[in-house]
């Protein structure tokens, strides 16, 4: 009875409050909804790779173009101390080509190792036909001619466009595996937060990496700034140990085993967000990392079914080498970005 009569009560109260609305509104008018539109952090992977050539300024310009929250590129420093967006310590064979045009043939040099104008005389505008990454990027367009940029000339870019909005997540490339490819980590962290800073940057950065002593750097002498602490727990690359059991060279002395799990060990060092790679993440993992305050973003994601399968665990960015993709299924969600 008490039910029933609660029921009538609820009928009578739906109904003045239908009657009560002003013509020409509806209950779902966004004006009147009662919770903000969700937003995500939209970050285009090296620019947006599965479009264009990998961390170029003809790429980067366009993805700005598509319209990204935030451009993901990694950085690595040249012999005479210039740092330049790409995304291997070492050049890459499958889309480098040297002045004469020849792709370089493997091992090929670190970019440590070169200066500033034998890195920028190659041209990475172009994948090498018949190559795994030519498969994996087939609908990439190629630029021909396009450079490997030093960070200043997309920080100039960006200045040059006007946009005072988009966000930069910016990797160091350095492995602890490999001292003689990168100078130290403090120096490196130095040099970057250097640059960021002249060029009036520091609120709309964020710094990554698999390597986490760059970010325990950036912590001490940039409080402020956004630390993205990157996982993977690949048969060929496991930089958390948590498989193995045994303390990773990757993490700064953060290890699994004494924190036990990776949202913890984030926490422990102090970092901001977490970078997982995408197929690792579980709902659980999702709200563990958030609940410590961490926000959690996956990477590289390129399958429209994967992204909304993570926009429904809840993660708080997509990086993507597809933000076309990405943008269609946000509008789709109604998310914003
Ligand atoms: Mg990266």
């Amino acid at each position: 009875m008490l039910l029933l009569r609660s029921g009538i009560v609820l009928a009578a109260l739906l109904t003045s409050a239908a009657l009560a609305q002003p013509v020409g509104t509806t209950a779902s008018d966004p004006a009147r909804a009662a919770a903000p539109a969700r937003m995500i952090d939209l970050q285009g992977h090296r620019g947006a790779r599965g479009l264009w050539p990998e961390n170029t300024l003809e790429g980067f310009a366009r993805t700005l173009d598509l319209g990204v929250s935030t451009l993901e590129l990694d950085v690595v420093p040249t012999r005479d101390g210039v740092l330049v967006v790409h995304h291997d310590r070492t050049l890459n064979p499958d889309i480098t080509r040297d002045a004469a045009g020849r792709y370089l043939e493997p091992p090929a040099p670190a970019v440590f190792s070169l200066s500033l104008a034998e890195v920028q005389a190659l041209d990475v505008g172009r994948i090498r036909a018949g190559t795994r990454y030519a498969r994996s990027f087939a609908s990439q367009q190629p630029i021909d001619g396009a450079r490997i940029p030093r960070l200043r000339d997309l920080f100039r870019l960006v200045r040059e466009r006007g946009d005072t909005r988009v966000r930069f997540a910016i990797e160091t490339k350095l492995s602890p595996l490999n001292p003689a490819e990168s100078p130290e980590p403090e120096v490196f962290a130095r040099m970057l937060m250097d640059e960021i800073t002249a060029a009036g940057l520091l609120d709309r950065v964020q710094i990554l990496s698999f390597d986490w002593r760059t970010l325990q750097a950036v912590q001490r002498s940039h409080p402020g700034v956004p630390t993205v602490y990157i996982t993977a727990q690949f048969d060929s690359l496991d930089t958390v140990g948590a498989r193995s059991g045994r303390d990773s060279p990757w993490v700064a002395g953060f290890t699994h085993a004494r924190h036990g799990s990776i949202p913890r060990m984030i926490r422990a060092a102090g970092g901001s967000h977490w970078s997982s790679f995408w197929r690792e993440l579980t709902p659980e993992l999702v709200r563990e990392a958030q609940s410590l305050g961490l926000k959690v973003l996956a990477w590289t994601v390129n399958e429209p079914e994967a992204m909304a399968r993570l926009l429904d665990m809840g993660v708080d960015g997509l990086v993507t080498d597809r933000p076309d993709l990405a943008i269609g299924l946000l509008r789709e969600r109604g998310i914003r970005w």
